[in-house]
């Protein structure tokens, strides 16, 4: 999606090989117009595949999150980051670690808010490993739901995450695929996602 890649390239900061930053329209303050727009890409991408509800985990996908559930006309949840296990109540958890703090957590989601005939969007801002998504993704599968597929704002193609999540059986949309990070430069995947070597 070439309207991420260009506020990327004009807003986005790559302080080093595997972190990019962009607090100023994505993690910390947020464009809400961008957003929707963010959002709309996604519900027209994923739409047609009965979506019910759109996850997400706190607390950086939440602005697009909502605006694809707004488009989509569906729910928002939230993936909630515990520090410790709750053992009352019925609840999903599963123990993930995190790409940026280098600790882990908990991933938690009341039964209340999914249930089996669900068929859920999931949307976060970045993929690396797949950690994340992979806990979320066992969170509904848990509750014997569909995750349909996992809309991503920023991929970074050159860590293990996509693949991760397309060997599961998991279709991946993202809408900025970088190719390549380094102090002061950001790379992006043509389009079609073959990775020129530039
Ligand atoms: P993963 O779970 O795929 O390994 O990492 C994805 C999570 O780590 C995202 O939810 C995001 O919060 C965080 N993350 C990973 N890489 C970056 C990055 O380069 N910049 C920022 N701001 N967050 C990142």
């Amino acid at each position: 999606m070439r309207l991420l890649e260009e506020r990327i390239r004009k807003d986005g900061e790559a302080v080093n090989e595997t972190v990019l930053k962009v607090g100023s329209f994505i993690n910390h303050q947020v464009d809400s117009a961008f957003m929707d727009a963010l959002g709309r890409d996604f519900a027209q991408h994923f739409a047609g595949k009965g979506i019910t509800k759109v996850f997400t985990i706190e607390s950086s996908g939440i602005a697009p999150a909502l605006m694809a559930a707004k488009h989509l006309n569906v729910p928002m949840v939230i993936l909630k980051k515990q520090t410790s296990k709750i053992l009352e109540g019925n609840v999903y958890q599963t123990r993930v670690m995190s790409f940026t703090k280098g600790t882990s957590y908990e991933l938690t989601l009341f039964a209340d808010y999914i249930g089996k005939d669900d068929r859920v969007l999931l949307i976060d801002d970045f993929l690396a490993n797949g950690e994340a998504a992979m806990g979320a993704a066992r969170l509904i599968s848990q509750a014997g739901a569909s995750l349909e597929g996992i809309g991503i704002l920023i991929e970074k193609s050159f860590q293990k995450g996509r693949s991760r999540l397309e060997e599961a059986g998991y279709h991946v949309y993202s809408q900025a695929r970088v190719a390549r990070l380094a102090e002061g430069v950001i790379e992006f995947l043509p389009e079609d996602g073959t990775d020129t070597g530039e």
